[in-house]
């Protein structure tokens, strides 16, 4: 599970995403958000190659809670991310989710599928592990505000921290706490 890209979306507005979803109707895209679609189905098809899992399913919709989810095999993502830059990063998160065969969602779970997330853009999107980070980064110093947080996350401070832990050659990995 993703935090929320904001909370600004209400739950209204969430459940009639899932409601369109479940109804068979597409979510209407605007053309950055259909072509950043169809390469984040790319990329989750190549990595459930690369990974050997299960095949994954991309889905546009919600889950209720967050920006982002997994569930046997199905991905869902919230048309709004396709609007971030770091969009693949949350969709990796997930994926490394899948590929570490969490069960459950702790702080511990989160960071280690942060830390999956940044191997899996270098192996199935071929960036640098500095790139790789920085996408990653991306979305951690976006979703920092305490109210973007989601069930199972420790503060993005946290998970930044934890990140630099791993990766300590990335000293440029800092947490801004508001
Ligand atoms: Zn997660």
């Amino acid at each position: 599970m993703r935090p929320g890209i904001s909370r600004t979306p209400s739950r209204t507005i969430a459940l009639g995403v899932l409601l369109a979803s479940l109804a068979g109707c597409a979510v209407p895209l605007t053309a950055v958000q259909q072509t950043r679609y169809t390469e984040a189905q790319a990329f989750v098809h190549d990595a459930a190659r690369t990974y050997r899992t299960i095949p994954l399913v991309l889905h546009v919709g919600t889950c209720l809670e967050g920006a982002a989810c997994v569930k046997d095999g199905h991905l869902w993502i919230v048309p709004q991310l396709f609007n971030r830059d770091y969009f693949l990063a949350v969709i990796a998160h997930e994926i490394g989710h899948v590929v570490l065969d969490h069960r459950v969602h702790t702080a511990t779970v989160e960071m280690e599928a942060n830390a999956k997330g940044v191997e899996i853009l270098q192996r199935v999107r071929g960036l640098s592990q500095a790139d790789a980070l920085a996408m990653m980064y991306g979305y951690l110093a976006v979703s920092q505000d305490p109210r973007a947080q989601s069930p199972g996350h420790g503060s993005a401070c946290a998970e930044i921290n934890d990140l630099r832990r791993r990766f300590p050659a990335a000293t440029w990995l800092t947490c801004m706490s508001r």
